[in-house]
């Protein structure tokens, strides 16, 4: 098992449509082993492959929930669905959103409040859940990874607007800028919370 870097927005696997995963392998299953690792070292609540550099459909999820689920997970090849965001302005306070992926930044964003995930854990056993609220959120992110769209891709123009001149000012949007958990300071620091870390 190891701990492995985190791309950054730019690198072009996180900008395509990642491939469904075809075999329940060994393989298959030391990727998730790192994906877990990995985001405990980030401090994150969730992580998608293409994050790692890998174009699968696999992400992993920790965060404690109102919904029955079991608070750390892996999904594989998902499916989706979700609630319409409601009509508005995004809450600059209660509805920030952060990524792994784009380090260190954070924008606000509406989401729809309710989902339902459906796929396969990393041993081919079928896989159902509903997701209310943050934990809701977290997958819809997670998903879009999957798709080739990060949550910057989603806001508002004027936010877009901001989140764009983020990733300029940072030198990203381009390949080859990654970041290593536990190596590199924790891009939203230690005491960081729900909203950051996707
Ligand atoms: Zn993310």
């Amino acid at each position: 098992m190891s701990v492995r870097p985190i791309v950054i927005a730019g690198e072009p696997v996180l900008h395509r449509r990642a491939q469904p995963v075809e075999l329940f392998d060994d393989e298959l299953r030391a990727l998730v082993e790192d994906m877990f690792e990995t985001m405990d070292a980030a401090h994150g609540v969730g992580l998608a492959a293409p994050q790692v550099g890998v174009g699968l459909r696999v992400f992993t999820w920790q965060m404690e929930n109102d919904d029955g689920v079991p608070p750390r997970g892996v999904v594989v090849n998902p499916w989706l669905s979700a609630s319409r965001p409601p009509q508005g302005d995004p809450d600059p306070d209660e509805e920030v959103e952060g990524c792994l992926s784009v380090p260190g930044e954070s924008f606000p964003l509406r989401r729809g409040d309710r989902t339902r995930v459906t796929g396969w854990d990393a041993d081919g056993k079928p896989l159902e859940l509903e997701a209310t609220g943050w934990f809701a959120r977290c997958m819809q992110h997670e998903y879009d990874h999957l798709n080739g769209f990060l949550y910057t891709d989603r806001l508002d123009d004027r936010w877009r607007k901001k989140a764009r001149k983020a990733v300029k000012r940072n030198g990203w949007g381009v390949p080859g800028h990654s970041w290593m958990p536990g190596v590199d300071p924790d891009p939203f620091g230690h005491d960081h919370t729900d909203e950051a870390g996707l």
